[in-house]
């Protein structure tokens, strides 16, 4: 018996790893995050399945359940929106499998700014722009090393991805704005992959406004940094002058 925690991607059960919907139509016992795992994914769970929604779990009930499974030595898929690398809270839960001596696997999943970005058409890295891209968020409940604040990660203008930070736009826009400028390009993208996925795109000094016409405070990536525009120099990839080991024949 082993507890697998599987990324249920940002949605779209289509982006779902083809392991990940093995282990579904298979599972008997699933833990899932209701409020972001979504329901065309849990459909793919086997009538039987036994179904837990973990946001009205805590931690000792989820291990608990852990433990019943294996009592009977059934597995039991921990499903995670996105990755579940990324703020998925594993690592508490690994450590109390272990000392319980149960073992698990992980199998990644699609992350949500990576489904931000493709609904976005956009690549996040930009040549002589930004070769960097930070995964963070604003804090919350969870306070931040004062090192990682906002303001600290804005004095590296890459191309920034804002987790569980949709509430706190007209902030984020602020203080962003000092470091990238006022027209730097910032969009959100709420229910990434969803059939209701929106989009609002604008500039760092007109996105608050545009937001405030609609209702989006979660289950919203923001991304941010030059890297959303267009106009940006060409890569070397695929300069006719650049050669590269992958590229054979190409001109020195
Ligand atoms: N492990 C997840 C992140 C969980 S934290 C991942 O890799 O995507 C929850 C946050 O993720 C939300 O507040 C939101 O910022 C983002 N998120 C999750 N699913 C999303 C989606 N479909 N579209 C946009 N943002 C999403």
């Amino acid at each position: 018996m082993k507890v697998i925690f599987v990324g249920a991607g940002p949605g779209d059960p289509d982006l779902l790893t083809v392991k990940a919907v093995r282990l579904l139509k298979s599972c008997r016992c699933c833990i899932y995050a209701g409020s972001l795992v979504s329901p065309r994914v849990l459909a793919l769970l086997p009538a039987g399945a036994e179904k837990h929604d973990s946001a009205a779990l805590a931690l000792p009930e989820i291990i608990e359940l852990c433990r019943q499974a294996k009592k009977r030595n059934i597995n039991v898929i921990r499903l995670h929106s996105g990755d579940p690398s990324i703020y998925g809270a594993i690592r508490e839960q690994m450590n109390e499998l272990d000392k319980l001596g149960i073992g698990y696997e992980v199998v990644p999943g699609v992350s949500s700014f990576q489904a931000a970005a493709a609904a976005l058409r956009t690549e996040l890295t930009a040549p002589e722009v930004s070769q960097t891209i930070i995964l963070t968020r604003t804090s919350g409940r969870t306070p931040l090393p004062p090192e990682q604040e906002l303001e600290r990660l804005a004095q590296t203008r890459a191309t920034l991805c804002l987790f569980l930070s949709a509430a706190k736009l007209d902030d984020i826009a602020r203080t962003l704005a000092k470091h990238y400028g006022r027209a730097c390009p910032i969009a959100v993208v709420y229910r990434a992959s969803w059939p209701d996925q929106k989009i609002v795109r604008g500039t760092l000094a007109s996105i608050a406004a545009k937001m405030a016409k609609l209702d989006i405070h979660k289950t919203a990536m923001i991304i941010v940094g030059r890297a959303l525009e267009r106009d940006i120099p060409v890569s070397k990839l695929y300069d006719a002058a650049f050669t590269h080991g992958c590229r054979k024949g190409a001109r020195k």
